[in-house]
């Protein structure tokens, strides 16, 4: 964990969404949790437009590098995440999912009870995926 959360920063998807002062696991701004959705990792992970706003933003030093190491230990650290991610609404529209019942899950706190780590390599897919898209254009 010590060099990966050196390299990476911050876990993302941890508890610290029902902390008093939430932030939305993509973006990092502050949010309310009933302003926002809480998705599950395989939700977030297993979406090529979720990989191209990381590699546009965050971490857009990783979109050409050669380096297929460090891709995966970002991967590898994302999908670990055992529980929900609160996503806020600018966020949401990366991804596709049932808002009406994410929004449940943020108004009550909670993780959705599918939450839990996901096969890095499923993940990895969709990260190259977005990965080799934005190296095209
Ligand atoms: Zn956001």
């Amino acid at each position: 964990m010590g060099f990966i959360s050196k390299l990476f920063g911050k876990k993302k998807g941890s508890e610290h969404h029902f902390a008093d002062k939430p932030k939305c696991d993509v973006c990092d701004n502050s949010l309310n949790s009933s302003d926002g959705y809480v998705l599950t990792t395989e939700q977030v992970v297993l979406t090529t437009t979720y990989w191209e706003y990381v590699l546009n933003n965050q971490y857009s030093s990783l979109r050409s590098t050669e380096n297929k190491e460090i891709l995966f230990s970002l991967i590898n650290q994302q999908s670990r995440q055992s529980l929900g991610w609160l996503i806020c609404n600018i966020c949401s529209s990366l991804f596709v999912f049932d808002k009406t019942k994410a929004k449940e899950y943020a108004l009550k706190k909670m993780s959705p009870p599918n939450s839990g780590p996901v096969t890095p390599e499923k993940a990895a897919v969709y990260a190259f995926a977005a990965k080799n898209k934005l190296v095209k254009n």
